[in-house]
């Protein structure tokens, strides 16, 4: 799997397209910029197989239908965030002030402990609430590689303040997180990239 990271949108939005077999991608978090994520695709000559949403916040998401447009494929959210990501509650003016615009595609509902393929990458989802309710980090077990949204950051953690944050909520899907090997390399839905076992010792949130 290859691994690359756009930074995108006003609050620097990590969008990451994984490559797997055959030119087919994995796009997660097309938050915005849609056009320099479309052009990136092109350039690469790659093809969409499926985008997957770490959480529902319009930072992260809103980009996703003009990207599905260019390369229409499944779209991966938890069903408690895609309850509400499309909705008006999912704005944060004076940045966005409509709510995110839903693509015309195939819905798939992430499970926790579920796995999936596509591109010929094979994940999991960890349920990880707190930030919002339907939070979700994607594990790529045999890459060692878990991307966390706003869960888990290097050094810090994603705000609890915002629609349907819970600090103790988050506290348990951290907790969930400390479990896995130290060497799994996190990719963060902000900043730069870490591991678990850094982050076991050195933030301040996974201590508890
Ligand atoms: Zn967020
Ligand atoms: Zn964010």
């Amino acid at each position: 799997m290859k691994i690359e990271t756009i930074v995108v949108g006003e609050f620097a939005v990590n969008c990451f397209v994984c490559t797997g077999t055959d030119s087919q991608a994995l796009v997660i978090d097309p938050g915005e910029d849609a056009h320099v994520v479309v052009a990136h695709l092109k350039e690469q000559g790659l093809n969409v197989a499926a985008y997957l949403m770490t959480h529902g916040h319009c930072d992260h998401i809103s980009g996703l239908a003009a990207v599905h447009d260019a390369f229409p494929a499944p779209v991966a959210m938890h069903p408690t965030d895609w309850d509400w990501a499309f909705t008006q509650a999912n704005t944060l003016p004076p940045f966005f002030c409509t709510a995110p615009r839903r693509p015309d595609s195939e819905r798939v509902d992430l499970v926790d402990g579920s796995s999936y393929t596509y591109a010929g990458l094979t994940f999991s989802i960890i349920d990880t609430p707190g930030h919002t309710p339907g939070g979700v980090c994607i594990y790529f077990e045999t890459e060692a590689t878990l991307i966390t949204g706003d869960t888990l950051f290097a050094d810090s953690v994603g705000r609890t303040d915002l629609h349907g944050g819970d600090s103790r909520v988050l506290a348990a899907s951290l907790k969930k997180l400390k479990t896995l090997p130290d060497q799994t390399t996190i990719f963060p839905g902000h900043g730069p990239s870490s591991t678990i076992g850094q982050e076991k010792r050195t933030n301040y949130f996974m201590q508890g």
